[in-house]
């Protein structure tokens, strides 16, 4: 894909225009004030192609709550600490439910249908929990080093929000551990799960921080190798699969390429070889996500022609 031929200053303040001329729709998540609060007249748009050159518009500098973005950095330290080990733990099938439901557990005996729903992702914080030293440590300094941005760290107020509103993560943690399939204390899991939601992170950040998706699993901000190609492709597809709620069927149709929403209204996406980009609007959608986000995105995709397909 040759994007030579773009104009992508152009096509970003066209959908700049776009989307400030919608702001108002969607509803910001309530469940905890923090994100109760943040008013729905802010949308940030940032690209980071394979060079590293990024195109931004908007309030792409505005910290924002990523939530379940955390979701495919977990991913990633888990695969790379297990390798695939994990499927034993966490299936790879789309869910069709909500990304809280906690129904398909009892069938499947505790195995989660994929690493996105939060189910998933509390099996994936356990593994991390159990290879890793200083988990949240571990976690931060990812983060730091894919978006090269060194005061990524988390909202506390959030932090402590999810916690004290987190009956159904509680619950879904104490389910799955009644299977035997996770390994330590479940608070401590909880507590790994609630501080990656509550990270706060900027449109460009976050862009940058998933950029070694788009570049078969190098990172070229920390000029490293993070994962193997092959496990970058499968990140992808499971992104692409399960990663914006029981939305993901829709995504596919309308965007085209893999992503992973989160209820602070971010989504990022993935151009395999050719770029990775978040958009940032807080109104979401009755699916959880992002309005304005995945409009955006839908545009991005008509109007450069890109798309996995
Ligand atoms: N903290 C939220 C929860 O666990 C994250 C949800 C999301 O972004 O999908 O319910």
């Amino acid at each position: 894909f040759d994007i030579s031929a773009l104009d992508l200053p152009d096509i970003l303040g066209t959908i700049n225009e776009e989307v400030r001329a919608r702001f108002g729709e969607g509803k910001v998540a309530d469940y905890i004030d923090a994100l109760a609060n943040v008013p729905l007249d802010r949308f940030g748009m940032a690209l980071v192609t394979r060079d590293g050159t990024v195109h931004e518009v908007g309030d792409s500098r505005e910290p924002f709550s990523i939530q379940s973005i955390s979701k495919v950095h977990t991913l990633t330290m888990a695969l790379d600490a297990i390798g695939d080990a994990l499927w034993d733990r966490v299936d790879r099938e789309p869910s069709g439910d909500p990304f809280n439901s906690l129904i398909q557990l009892e069938y499947e005996k505790g195995i989660p249908r994929n690493p996105f729903m939060n189910a998933g992702a509390l099996v994936v914080a356990d593994v991390i929990l159990s290879n890793y030293a200083n988990p949240e440590q571990a976690l931060l300094e990812f983060m730091r080093a894919r978006s090269g941005s060194h005061d990524v760290g988390a909202d506390e107020v959030v932090a402590k929000s999810e916690r004290e509103s987190g009956f159904r993560n509680i619950a879904t943690a104490n389910f799955i551990r009644s299977y035997g399939n996770i390994e330590n204390d479940v608070d401590a899991v909880l507590d790994f799960y609630f501080l990656q939601c509550s990270l706060s992170m900027n449109c460009v950040d976050l862009a940058r921080s998933v950029q070694y998706l788009s570049r078969g699993g190098y990172c070229d901000v920390s000029r490293t190798r993070v994962v193997s190609w092959e496990l970058a492709t499968r990140i992808n597809s499971l992104m692409m699969t399960a990663g914006t709620y029981d939305a993901a069927g829709d995504f596919a149709f309308y965007v085209g390429l893999p992503a992973k929403s989160g209820v602070g209204g971010g989504i990022v996406a993935v151009a395999p070889h050719v770029m990775s980009l978040c958009v940032w609007y807080p109104g979401l959608d009755d699916k959880g996500n992002s309005m304005l986000g995945r409009y955006a995105l839908h545009r991005f995709a008509q109007m450069t022609g890109l798309s996995v397909f």
